[in-house]
């Protein structure tokens, strides 16, 4: 679990405040003074510069122990020069994904950040570990179980550090959340209702299976799968699911248009969930216990995460109130510190080789294996 200070620096992380629920705290994760003031920020090349490495670089502009120093791109003259100028990095630090190898004399460069499209996180890891670079990879890990045992064996070779990318593990009102379930106020957990649905347009690497390995399931359901298999503690063993393609319109040629799948888990605790390329829903997890219930809706969303419900027959409401790029902030840090203090990200390797491995069962289950 992430330890939490009372914090005092509000102008750059605004968090959270309980309306009604027992107790009023603002809280603010401690990754960035477990750094130590004399300790030079952790360097990252950003792989990939699409939308998730500039929200990412924007992060690491806002923080005192995490810094872009280099730069991985097929575009190196344009958008790097683009990118380098805006963060100043030195144009000697813009590589090429050919290039890329060369990173490992960069003595600016502690990890790298795997912004690509799924099929690529595999590669970019391996040879990140290679060059003896730790990894901080987007999530899903990987498009296999097989790739992602093959990244954790090689960051455990070189001896360097793999985290993924679950935004939902750091944000603060999440975590306020778990804690409410740990703590027992909702009593035994009984059943999961989650979902995360959206659009992708014609064209989109997402839609294409070898870039994307799957499709609503790899991007979007990992969200609720994750979310609930981190708040379960234990690992799904049955699962049902159906998939779906409406759309005849050319976007679902190569991977599914939606997806709803059941999991029940060995303690008896079931869940149901849905996803999609092409509908609008609503982000939510429901989280049922015997004595209460908390409803988190938006759940998945970069901030504006909301948090309700009723425990011990109390009504709890709670919006969060960080602004993007705020998680990314928090996910930079939590990884700067574990490489500087040595220790282990609060989601390893592993657990996206976990979600990896439902996804597979999953898809399975609907019919479609990928595995
Ligand atoms: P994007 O399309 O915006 O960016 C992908 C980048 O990869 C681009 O810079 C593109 O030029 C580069 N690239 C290199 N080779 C490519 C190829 N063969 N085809 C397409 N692009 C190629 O994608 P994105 O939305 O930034 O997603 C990147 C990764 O980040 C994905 O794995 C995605 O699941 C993950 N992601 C995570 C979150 C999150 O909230 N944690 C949000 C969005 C995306």
């Amino acid at each position: 679990m992430v330890e939490f200070r009372q914090g005092m620096d509000m102008e750059r992380r605004d968090f959270t405040k309980l309306t009604t629920f027992a107790v009023a705290w603002t809280w603010l994760p401690s990754y960035a003074q477990n750094i130590g003031n004399s300790q030079k920020p952790v360097g990252y090349a950003a792989i990939g510069l699409g939308t998730i490495s500039s929200i990412f670089m924007r992060a690491c502009a806002n923080s005192q122990t995490a810094k872009v120093t280099a730069l991985v791109t097929g575009h190196p003259d344009t958008k790097g020069v683009k990118y380098a100028e805006m963060y100043g990095i030195p144009k000697s630090s813009i590589y090429s994904y050919e290039a890329f190898d060369r990173i490992r004399d960069n003595k600016d460069v502690d990890a790298v950040y795997v912004g690509l499209p799924n099929s690529m996180h595999c590669e970019y890891t391996v040879r990140a570990a290679q060059a003896a670079k730790h990894v901080f990879c987007e999530k899903p890990m990987a498009i296999s179980s097989a790739e992602g045992r093959k990244m954790i064996d090689a960051c455990r070779q070189a001896k360097v550090k793999l985290m993924i990318g679950y935004r939902v593990h750091y944000d603060p009102t999440w975590i306020q959340a778990i804690e409410i379930i740990r703590s027992g106020k909702i009593g035994q957990l009984e059943s999961f209702q989650g979902g995360f649905f959206g659009q992708q347009p014609v064209g989109a690497w997402r839609l294409s299976k070898q870039l994307g390995g799957g499709g609503a399931l790899m991007d979007l359901g990992i969200y609720p799968l994750n979310a609930i298999r981190h708040i379960a503690r234990e690992e799904p063993a049955d699962f049902t699911a159906t998939l779906s393609t409406r759309d005849q319109g050319g976007r679902f040629t190569e991977v599914e248009q939606s997806m709803e799948w059941t999991m029940k888990f060995p303690s008896g605790i079931i869940a149901s969930c849905g996803c999609s390329y092409g509908q609008r829903g609503p982000s939510f997890l429901n989280i049922n216990g015997e004595k209460g219930y908390l409803v988190v809706e938006p759940a998945f969303n970069y901030d504006g995460v909301h948090l309700h419900g009723e425990v011990g027959g109390q009504p709890v409401d709670q919006l969060g109130t960080g602004k993007l790029p705020f998680q990314f902030v928090l996910e930079a840090e939590q990884f700067a510190s574990c490489v500087r203090n040595n220790t282990e990200p609060e989601s390893p390797g592993e657990e996206g080789l976990k979600d990896l491995l439902a996804i597979e069962a999953i898809y399975k289950a609907a019919g479609a294996p990928i595995a």
